[in-house]
């Protein structure tokens, strides 16, 4: 019998709710009106909007300078392009000599472990022979044809013997991945990309504020001309296409949403999504339909919002009290509940 299959991707988990209708790639400042830039990047939309407090060219130099930053980095974590970083550290799997990381790689790979241990394994960059299992992520992005075959629990099963974060060992900067695993930094790279135009953004000193979106993550720096806030609309997760509220943010914050609508395979009525559970190697079902996390460190949010997501609200927020985060959970009936520091900023 034929399965009823479709695959969904959205490229717009979170939006910010500033966005002109001139998004144009490179269109040129003028006066107090920010250099705005639109594009895909990191297999989603990418969007930012930069002020100078000058028109000196400022801030179309650190757009450009954003847009080759998320470029190589985007080169660098990516396990599907075999001249990566990240392809390479995991050819390594085995290897009792590991690899040397870069000082960049070495610090995402540090922070997630610190998310790792923070939520039980909950959140997990070893799991990636799991993802790829699953590849939900390619069949969402159509990348693949055929009827999609759901994993079998044997073989769920022996690839998740392989992983777990706590067989990795990582001493300086030398990593040494046990046979048979492999890492998928796809839950962080946003933000690592996030964290990364926040140094550039702060070396240029000129800018006088932005906001950046990649995605499901977005970056607010610094002050708007008027003054008024940053405002980050959070999808409704019942119903993608609106909005359950938005987060007036000042600057330097960093905002990631994980949720059950963004990549997704669903056979016979049965909804396979992309945010798996460590423990069990089948997409989480936590009751939590989407989780939003604001933090200070783009890695941190995005480790967070995926950590949260399999945990569910209540050892969701037991982990984000654990860190200078705020978290916001919408569960299968609509429900929302919130840190209060989170309400501080939620409309
Ligand atoms: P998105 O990429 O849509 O923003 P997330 O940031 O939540 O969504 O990351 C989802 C990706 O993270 C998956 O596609 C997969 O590569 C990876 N992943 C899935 N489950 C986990 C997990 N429990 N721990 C770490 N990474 C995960
Ligand atoms: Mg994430």
């Amino acid at each position: 019998m034929k399965k009823n299959v479709s695959v969904v991707q959205r490229l717009r988990g979170i939006v910010f709710l500033a966005l002109g209708v001139c998004l144009t790639a490179g269109c040129a400042a003028s006066g107090r009106e920010p250099v705005r830039y639109a594009g895909t990047a990191m297999g989603t939309v990418v969007s930012w909007q930069i002020y100078a407090a000058e028109e000196n060219g400022a801030a179309e130099a650190v757009s450009e300078e954003i847009c080759a930053a998320v470029g190589d980095l985007e080169a660098a974590l990516s396990w599907r392009d075999d001249s990566s970083e990240l392809a390479a550290v995991n050819r390594t799997a085995g290897d009792p000599g590991g690899a040397v990381l870069s000082p960049a790689l070495k610090k995402i790979l540090e922070r997630c472990l610190d998310v790792s241990e923070a939520s039980e394994g909950a959140f997990d960059v070893t799991i990636g022979q799991v993802v790829r299992l699953w590849d939900i992520d390619g069949w969402a992005a159509g990348e693949k044809s055929g009827e999609y075959q759901i994993p079998k629990e044997r073989q769920i099963r022996e690839l998740l013997e392989d992983a777990g974060y706590e067989k990795l060992s990582l001493s300086g900067n030398r990593l040494c991945l046990p046979q048979g695993m492999a890492l998928d930094l796809g839950a962080v790279g946003k933000g690592a990309a996030l964290d990364e135009i926040l140094a550039l953004l702060e070396e240029n000193g000129q800018v006088s504020g932005a906001v950046v979106s990649l995605g499901g993550s977005v970056l607010t720096y610094g002050e708007k001309p008027d003054g008024s806030a940053w405002s980050v609309g959070i999808a409704d997760p019942l119903d993608p296409d609106r909005m359950i509220g938005a987060l007036s943010l000042d600057g330097q914050w960093c905002v990631s949403t994980s949720g059950d609508y963004e990549r997704y395979v669903e056979v016979d009525g049965i909804r396979y999504h992309h945010l798996l559970d460590p423990a069990t190697g089948y997409p989480a079902d936590s009751g939590v339909r989407s989780v939003t996390v604001l933090a200070r460190e783009g890695v941190l949010s995005d480790a967070l919002s995926t950590a949260c997501f399999v945990l569910g609200e209540e050892r969701g927020l037991a982990l984000v009290g654990q860190y200078d985060a705020e978290a916001l959970f919408v569960d299968g009936e609509g429900k929302i509940v919130m840190t209060d520091g989170m309400a501080r900023y939620f409309h």
